[in-house]
């Protein structure tokens, strides 16, 4: 019988958009999330309010639903461990998420499966020989990361020490710079039954290490997207996966692909499929945590363009006009998330533009256009 209450720990945009799909799916949506003004807690049928790493509210959150799964994954993993020994239903189960929470025993699972990475160590200080690297090298926090928020990169020794000094981290995760053509990602799913669906390959582009566009599908030879498919496919089927995951990744000049970080949930460079494709990121979860079929991955349209919307300032303001502006570009799909707050940063909302076959080419220019608006007073 398939599961019909579904909890998630996390409140916030991806809890907020899947609370869409569960409307359309028929299932009930529970959340655990620490704020009554956290995005998705307006459409959950339930909230436990409280943080998403308390297990004692996520045994709360198990006796009111049939499933759990997850937004985020800034969880307590010893203590969800538990509970899954006393038969609470995680999908993705705890065994999935173990080796993929920690920047560091990420990087090794993945190399032990085979899968192609950039070189990599760990390190407990700066003062070590860093020895075959060679600067810039990339420093990042190994759990707790975010938006960006914990990786850097870093042109030197001077750089690398202050760095360490400002972080106080007992050990971080350190790998090569790679000076990639473009970057890529993709959304793929695996449902209980073992069923695997895999969406486009897509083009994103980071600034500061945050992502500020995504282009769907992105411009590859038929080479480099079946080599993505086939890395989406081996970690699916390596880890027995139950729910959606995001891979990011690097395509450098030599067409070589390189996994630079899992995601074990929806994926901001996956906002595209809410308009653009046949089934979106967010039922494609709930289908595969309450095993239905999963639905067709395939794009409507000939492409898309998603403009992350990030907060440029601290201000209370809602945007309604830049918002109308951007409003008035054919096909464009605003998702306005309602956060009360706008910090420098912080993922406010989106917007989609489907493009037509004559418009494949631009993407680029129209999220020019869409930053332009978004932008403005900023600069
Ligand atoms: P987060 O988990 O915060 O998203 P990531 O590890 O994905 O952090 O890094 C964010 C961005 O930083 C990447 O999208 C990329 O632009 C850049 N970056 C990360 N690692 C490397 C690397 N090894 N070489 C070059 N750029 C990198």
């Amino acid at each position: 019988m398939e599961s019909k209450r579904v909890g998630v720990i996390g409140g916030g945009q991806l809890a907020w958009m899947m609370g869409e799909a569960a409307e359309k799916l028929g299932i009930e949506l529970l959340v655990q999330t620490p704020s009554k003004h956290d995005p998705a807690v307006s459409r959950a049928v339930e909230t436990i309010l409280a943080p998403v790493d308390d297990a004692v509210a996520t045994a709360k959150l198990a006796n009111l639903c049939d499933v759990i799964t997850f937004e985020n994954e800034f969880i307590n993993l010893p203590e969800l461990q538990l509970l899954s020994q006393k038969g609470v239903c995680f999908r993705p189960s705890i065994d999935n998420l173990a080796p993929l929470l920690d920047k560091y025993n990420q990087r090794c699972y993945l190399q032990e499966i085979g899968l192609p990475v950039p070189r990599f160590t760990t390190i407990s200080s700066a003062s070590e020989n860093l020895s075959p690297y060679s600067f810039p090298v990339v420093l990042k926090a190994r759990r707790h990361g975010y938006d960006g928020q914990g990786t850097f990169i870093l042109p030197d020794q001077v750089s690398l020490e202050q760095t360490w000094q400002s972080l106080q981290q007992p050990k971080m995760l350190l790998e090569e710079f790679i000076p990639f053509e473009k970057e890529l990602a993709v959304i793929a799913a695996r449902n209980v039954s073992g069923e695997i669906t895999i969406y486009p390959v897509v083009e994103t582009y980071q600034k500061n290490q945050v992502c500020r566009w995504v282009i769907a599908p992105a411009d590859l030879s038929t080479q480099v997207q079946s080599k993505v498919n086939a890395i989406a496919r081996t970690l699916l089927s390596q880890l027995q996966f139950v729910g959606v995951l995001g891979i990011e990744l690097f395509l450098t000049e030599q067409e070589e692909v390189l996994v630079n970080e899992i995601a074990p949930r929806t994926h901001n460079s996956g906002h595209y499929t809410l308009d653009a494709c046949y089934t979106s990121q967010f039922e494609m979860q709930l289908r595969a945590v309450t095993d239905m079929t999963l639905g067709s991955p395939n794009l409507k349209f000939p492409g898309a363009v998603m403009v992350n919307l990030l907060g440029y300032e601290y201000s209370h303001h809602d945007y309604q006009d830049k918002l109308a502006e951007i409003a008035t570009i054919p096909e464009a799909h605003i998702h306005w998330y309602g956060k009360k707050e706008s910090r420098p940063g912080r993922k406010l909302g989106h917007v989609t533009v489907l493009l037509s076959e004559a418009e494949r080419q631009l993407g680029q220019k129209l999220s020019q256009k869409i930053e332009s608006i978004w932008y403005e007073s900023s600069n």
